[in-house]
């Protein structure tokens, strides 16, 4: 193991707890109803390896093979952790998906849904969901409309027997968040729905303040990608 890594590694983890702890407290929050995801895609090996050694668990990946590539072994060998998709999920990769997450962030279409819900009965094995709103209504951009949020949660719960347990956004680059986390913290509210995964390396503590449950940092724990 790389110390210079590790000491690095580590130094930028206790950096972004810290202020995730401080964002919490001033909104008057517990700092432990605030999860780090530890987003790992494109990153070296040696800087995951960095960052397991400092007693991080919980990752999230954008894309299902490369997901695959580089935690399957880990967790064929039993080790315990919590692997989260927060990228776009194609239907005929379901089943992979699956197989492999605990965790599917980016929920979005009734078609994905019915994937989903069939490859969890056939595989025993059922990844908790959240279901991705693209709150800034961008044509390029996977999610839910906000509009269209509460018929979609109702369709998952009545149609497929699925019960997502929160929602996930991604606010426009260059915009401010904070709107857009409010808007997610809304549609939850009135859904029912507990979970809320917003915030990134750039406004993770913004993401906090609004009631984030989750935050999704990348570049801030593992340098540039
Ligand atoms: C890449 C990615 C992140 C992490 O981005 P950083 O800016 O590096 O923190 C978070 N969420 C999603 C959905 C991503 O694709």
């Amino acid at each position: 193991m790389d110390e210079d890594l590790l000491q690095t590694i580590g130094a930028a983890r206790e950096g972004v707890l810290a202020r995730i702890a401080a964002a919490a407290k001033s909104a008057g929050r517990d700092p432990a109803s605030v999860r780090l995801t530890a987003v790992s895609k494109m990153q070296p090996d040696g800087r995951i390896e960095a960052m397991w050694a400092t007693g991080q668990r919980t990752y999230g990946e954008n894309r299902v093979q490369e997901a695959e590539a580089r935690w399957a072994a880990r967790r064929e060998r039993g080790e315990a952790f919590e692997l989260r998709l927060i990228g776009p999920l194609q239907t005929n990769k379901a089943r992979e998906a699956v197989l492999l997450f605990d965790v599917i962030e980016t929920l979005d279409r009734v078609r994905l849904a019915g994937a989903i819900a069939d490859a969890a009965s056939k595989l025993g094995r059922s990844p908790r969901l959240l279901v991705q709103v693209n709150t800034g209504e961008e044509a390029q951009k996977a999610g839910v409309a906000p509009r269209q949020a509460d018929a979609f949660i109702a369709a998952l719960r009545r149609d497929f027997s699925l019960s997502p347990e929160g929602l996930m956004c991604i606010p426009p680059v260059g915009e401010p968040a904070g709107p857009h986390f409010a808007l997610l913290a809304k549609i939850a509210e009135r859904n029912g729905l507990a979970a809320l995964s917003m915030g990134m390396s750039a406004d993770y503590e913004i993401g906090v303040l609004f009631g984030a449950t989750h935050v999704r940092v990348g570049s801030a724990l593992f340098g540039a990608r």
